[in-house]
C-alpha cells in the first residue's frame, strides 16, 4: 500500500449517490476524484426519475384535454408528436448533465470520464490511468434485468424506452413494479394500445393492498389492458410485428415489448475480486451500518447495495458516508419513514407501514379509509375515485402508515412523512385543520375506523 495516495476519496459512478458523496467530501476538505463511464447524473437524471417524470407530465394531457370540455372548453382534436417530446426531453437532460459537471468542478472534484476497475484495494484503473486512493466508494448503481426467454432480445428496457424512434401503436409491458405501472400510464396516455401483464395475482407487491386494488381499478377504467397471473414465454419477430406467446397459451402481436422486470446491481465488470470485496448472490455489495464493504477503506452506497433503491436514499447514504469519513461525525443512514411515490396515473403515495406489515410487526392496527370522487370530476363526469388510508397503532394512537391513490399523491405524501417522523398521533391528525377543498384534507378528517 502506498504511503501517500492520489486522492483521499475516489468515487466510481457519478450518479445520485456518487455525486453527493464526492461533493460533500470535497466540501469537508478531502481530495476527491470521480470516474463516470457514461453521462453525469446517472440513472435518475438520464434514464430514470427525471425523464420519466417529464414523460408523465406529457402524457396526462390526453386526459386533461378530454376533461376540459366539462369546464366549457372546446378544443380541436389534439395531436401528439413523439419526436418533439423526446427532443425537448433530451435538451433538458443535456442541461442537467452540464449542471452536474459544474457541481463537481465547483466543489473541486476531479472528474475522470471512463470505466473504473479495481487493481487492488487502494488502486484503480480508469481508461489506462492508474489512480490510488485512501478510500474508494462504489456507487455504480444498477442495470435492467431481463428474463431469459426465447426472443427476449427483441424487447426493450427502461434504458431504451426513452429513446424510441416512434411511439409504438401497440405495446406490451411485462412486470408489476414501479417501472411497469409508471410506463403503462405514460404510454397509454400518449395513445399506445397498452397491455400490461404481471406474473402474480396483483401488481406492486409490498405496497398496501388497498393501494394495489385501487390503482388496478383506476388503470382499468382508463383503458389499460391489465392482466394478472400471466407471463411472457416467447417473442418472435415478423416483418410487421413482435409475436408474443403468453403463459396461458394465447398470443398477441405488438410493436414493442418493454421488460420492466427489475434491476440488478452493476458489479460484474468492476474487478471486485482483485480488491477482495464480497458480493451476494444477486451481485449486490453487502455493507455494514456505515456503508463499509467487506474490505476496510472500500465503501458502497446506492442501488449497488440493493438496500432501498431510490434516489433520495442514495443521496442520504452518500451524505452519511461523507460525514463519517471526512467530518468526524459517524453517521448511519436512517431507513425509517422513507416516503415513496409511484408516478402511475393516478399517483400512489405511501409512507410508513402497510396494514399487512403493521400486523406482521405485532401492532394492533386500526384502519381508517375513504374513497371518494375528487371535486374536479364533478364537472368532468369522469368515474375516478381517490383512496386515502391511515394505519394507526391502537395501543398508543401513533400513525404507522399513510397511503393514498389519487392526483398529486406523490406531492401530498412528502408533508405527511415529516409528521410520521415526528411520531404524530391520530389525535394530532384530528386536531390539524384541513386545507379545503383538497384531497390532502381527507387525511385529517377521517373519524371512524373501518
Ligand atoms: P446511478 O444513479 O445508477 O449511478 C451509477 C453511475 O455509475 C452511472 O452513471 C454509471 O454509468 C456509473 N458507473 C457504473 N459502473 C461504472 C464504472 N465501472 N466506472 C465508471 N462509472 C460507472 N428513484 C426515485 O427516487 N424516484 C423516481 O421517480 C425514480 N424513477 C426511476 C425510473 C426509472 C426508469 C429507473 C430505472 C429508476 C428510477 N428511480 C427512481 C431509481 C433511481 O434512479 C435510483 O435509485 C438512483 O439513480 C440510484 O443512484 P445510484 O447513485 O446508486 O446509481
Ligand atoms: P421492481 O423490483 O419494482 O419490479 C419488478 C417487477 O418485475 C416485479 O413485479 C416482479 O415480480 C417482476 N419480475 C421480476 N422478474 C420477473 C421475471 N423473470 N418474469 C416476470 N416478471 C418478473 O423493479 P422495477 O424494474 O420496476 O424498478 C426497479 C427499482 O427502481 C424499483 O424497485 C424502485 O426501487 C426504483 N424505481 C423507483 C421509482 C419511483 O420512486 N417512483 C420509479 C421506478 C423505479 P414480483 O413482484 O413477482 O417479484
Amino acid at each position: 500500500m502506498p504511503e501517500t495516495f492520489d486522492f483521499d476519496l475516489f468515487v466510481i459512478g457519478a450518479g445520485s449517490g456518487g455525486v453527493r458523496a464526492s461533493r460533500m467530501a470535497a466540501d469537508f476538505g478531502a481530495r476527491v476524484g470521480i470516474a463516470e463511464k457514461s453521462d453525469l447524473g446517472g440513472t435518475c437524471v438520464n434514464v430514470g426519475c427525471v425523464p420519466k417524470k417529464l414523460l408523465v407530465y406529457g402524457s396526462v394531457y390526453a386526459q386533461d384535454f378530454a376533461d376540459a370540455q366539462g369546464f366549457g372548453w372546446t378544443l380541436d382534436a389534439p395531436s401528439f408528436d413523439w419526436q418533439t417530446l423526446i427532443q425537448n426531453k433530451d435538451r433538458e437532460i443535456t442541461r442537467l448533465n452540464g449542471i452536474y459537471d459544474s457541481i463537481l468542478s465547483r466543489a473541486g472534484v476531479k472528474l475522470f470520464p471512463g470505466d473504473a476497475q479495481f487493481r487492488d484495494a487502494h488502486t484503480l484503473d480508469v481508461n489506462g490511468d492508474t489512480i490510488t486512493a485512501k478510500h474508494i466508494l462504489i456507487a455504480t448503481g444498477g442495470w435492467p434485468s431481463v428474463p431469459d426467454i426465447p426472443g427476449h432480445e427483441h424487447g426493450i428496457t427502461s434504458n431504451e424506452v426513452f429513446h424510441l424512434p416512434a411511439l409504438p401503436e401497440r405495446m406490451l409491458i411485462v412486470g408489476g413494479g414501479y417501472i411497469a405501472v409508471e410506463f403503462a400510464g405514460i404510454m397509454h396516455g400518449f395513445g399506445s394500445q397498452l397491455t400490461q401483464i404481471y406474473r402474480g395475482d396483483l401488481f406492486l407487491r409490498g405496497f398496501d393492498s388497498d393501494i394495489r386494488q385501487a390503482l388496478r381499478d383506476e388503470m382499468r377504467k382508463r383503458g389499460v389492458d391489465l392482466r394478472f397471473n400471466l407471463d411472457l414465454q416467447q417473442i418472435e419477430r415478423s416483418d410487421d410485428a413482435l409475436h408474443c406467446v403468453l403463459s396461458d397459451g394465447t398470443t398477441m402481436d405488438v410493436d414493442a415489448v418493454l421488460f420492466a422486470t427489475g434491476r440488478r446491481p452493476l458489479t460484474k465488470a468492476l474487478g471486485l475480486e482483485l480488491a477482495g470485496v464480497a458480493t451476494d448472490s444477486t451481485g449486490a455489495i453487502p455493507v455494514d451500518a456505515y456503508s463499509q464493504t467487506s474490505v476496510p477503506g472500500i465503501h458502497a452506497i446506492g442501488d449497488v447495495t440493493n438496500r432501498m433503491n431510490l434516489t433520495p436514499v442514495a443521496i442520504h447514504e452518500g451524505m452519511a458516508l461523507a460525514e463519517t469519513l471526512f467530518n468526524d461525525n459517524p453517521s448511519e443512514p436512517d431507513y425509517t419513514h422513507v416516503p415513496t411515490a409511484v408516478f402511475s396515473q393516478p399517483n400512489c403515495g405511501t409512507i410508513g407501514l402497510t396494514e399487512e406489515a403493521a400486523r406482521d410487526a405485532g401492532h394492533e392496527p386500526e384502519v381508517y379509509r375513504s374513497s371518494f370522487r375528487p371535486l374536479r370530476h364533478a364537472m368532468t363526469g369522469r368515474d375516478e375515485q381517490t383512496m386515502v388510508k391511515l394505519i394507526v397503532d391502537k395501543s398508543d394512537d401513533r400513525v404507522l402508515g399513510v397511503h393514498l391513490v389519487g392526483p398529486d399523491a406523490g406531492e401530498i405524501v412528502q408533508g405527511f412523512a415529516v409528521a410520521l417522523r415526528c411520531g404524530a398521533t391520530k389525535k394530532q391528525f384530528d386536531q390539524t385543520i384541513g386545507v379545503h377543498p383538497t384531497t390532502a384534507e381527507e387525511l385529517v378528517t377521517l373519524r371512524k375506523p373501518v
